[in-house]
């Protein structure tokens, strides 16, 4: 298997791995396991900083946008999409299935949202339901200011369905002080499980909004209502994914008992983001590089796939192509979870080397040298 590098799935530690092919039980009739359940979403509360209650949904990732889109859309109603990125503007497909109207707040890809001017622009008009907007937006690897955005949408009356799934464990996220209603985190990023579970943490507001709806939501495999009750009901709308469940739990224990995280996540990419310089790469971002990957714009002549495979096949290591619009133009070294170690990333950066100069594109320095010392 080679090193995976990538935007996600990232790699995964053994004891997770050894938790996933353990003996189960019955997820539907054991009582036992609505305890186990439950306290792990009381970790997944405390690993967002918040009081909220969260929830674990089997499926990956896309599931909690889809689901949180569902709970709080109803026909008709104006929802405020922000778009910075390309997950960012991908909100509108489920906004639009659950019958909302979209309209976009844009900014430019290379940056993240700048907040004063999401305030003008709130300040002209304000009238929706719900802001979508992203975290980490993968494709780039930008960083949107969470708690900044959050309390504006706040401010102006607007509740918020945040997509973290690439930012929370890398990056810190605060949700009650964010003042975020629904927050999405998916198991494959940060967290470094396997893909297959949805996060999703939702406020009181966002409760409320659910209980006030016209009509129920639109939704049963996407509908976080028939979660609300399960512990007291002692039944979940279908039977839980216990093994990835019991994974999921290991590896949020290994992500809470690391006081150290975010810290070395920020280290790593500082010092990726050097090492790329010096050999004479261009970042595609001019600021707000996230902690957890890193997207460098291909060199004139250097074809996406090329690379690539030559990184696979020659050196055991995947990193990401991109998507949408970036398709082509960048590659993504994911540096998040269990990838955030000094060896991976060094030796990731000697392959990339390796494979470009091969393909014809002369580094000006040592890339995996400059990283050793930026670790320092
Ligand atoms: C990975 C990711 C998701 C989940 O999407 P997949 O394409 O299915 O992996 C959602 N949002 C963001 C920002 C992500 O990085």
């Amino acid at each position: 298997m080679p090193k995976i590098m990538t935007a996600g799935p990232t790699m995964v530690k053994d004891n997770v791995m050894k938790a996933r092919s353990q003996a189960f039980t019955n997820p539907d009739l054991d009582m036992e396991f609505f305890d186990f359940y439950k306290d792990t979403c009381q970790l997944l509360s405390k690993a967002a900083n918040t009081e909220n209650q969260a929830l674990i949904l089997g499926g990956e990732g896309i599931l909690g946008l889809e689901a949180a889109c569902a709970a709080l859309t109803e026909e008709g109603d104006r929802v405020l999409v922000v778009d910075n990125g390309i997950f960012g503007r991908g909100f509108e497909y489920f906004v639009k299935i659950y019958g909302g109207e979209v309209v976009f707040y844009e900014s430019d890809y290379h940056k993240p949202v700048d907040v004063a001017d999401l305030r003008k622009f709130l300040e002209k008009d304000s009238d929706f339901k719900y802001a979508t907007f992203v975290h980490c937006d993968t494709p780039s690897g930008v960083i949107n200011p969470i708690t900044e955005m959050g309390q504006l949408f706040a401010e102006f009356g607007i509740l918020t369905v945040v997509d973290t799934v690439a930012g929370i464990f890398g990056e810190e996220v605060y949700m009650d002080e964010a003042k975020i209603d629904i927050l999405c985190g998916g198991s494959q990023k940060a967290l470094s499980a396997p893909p297959g579970l949805t996060m999703m943490w939702l406020s009181e507001k966002a409760w409320n909004k659910i209980y006030e709806r016209k009509i129920p939501i639109k939704a049963f495999y996407a509908n976080v209502e028939l979660f609300k009750d399960y512990y007291e009901k002692k039944a979940f709308p279908y039977t839980m994914p216990i093994s990835d469940i019991m994974g999921l739990r290991v590896a949020l224990e290994n992500v809470l008992a690391d006081k150290n995280i975010i810290e070395r996540h920020r280290k790593i990419a500082e010092a990726t983001r050097i090492a790329l310089i010096q050999g004479g790469l261009k970042l595609y971002l001019e600021s707000g590089w996230s902690n957890n990957v890193t997207a460098i714009e291909l060199p004139l002549g250097v074809l996406d796939l090329e690379l690539r495979n030559k990184m696979k096949d020659e050196f055991g290591i995947m990193i990401s192509g991109s998507l949408g619009c970036l398709e082509g133009k960048v590659v993504r070294i994911g540096h998040m979870g269990e990838n955030a170690y000094e060896d991976n990333v060094k030796e990731t950066l000697e392959a990339l080397q390796n494979s470009l100069e091969a393909l014809g594109f002369s580094a000006k320095s040592n890339m995996a040298e400059a990283f050793t010392k930026a670790m320092k």
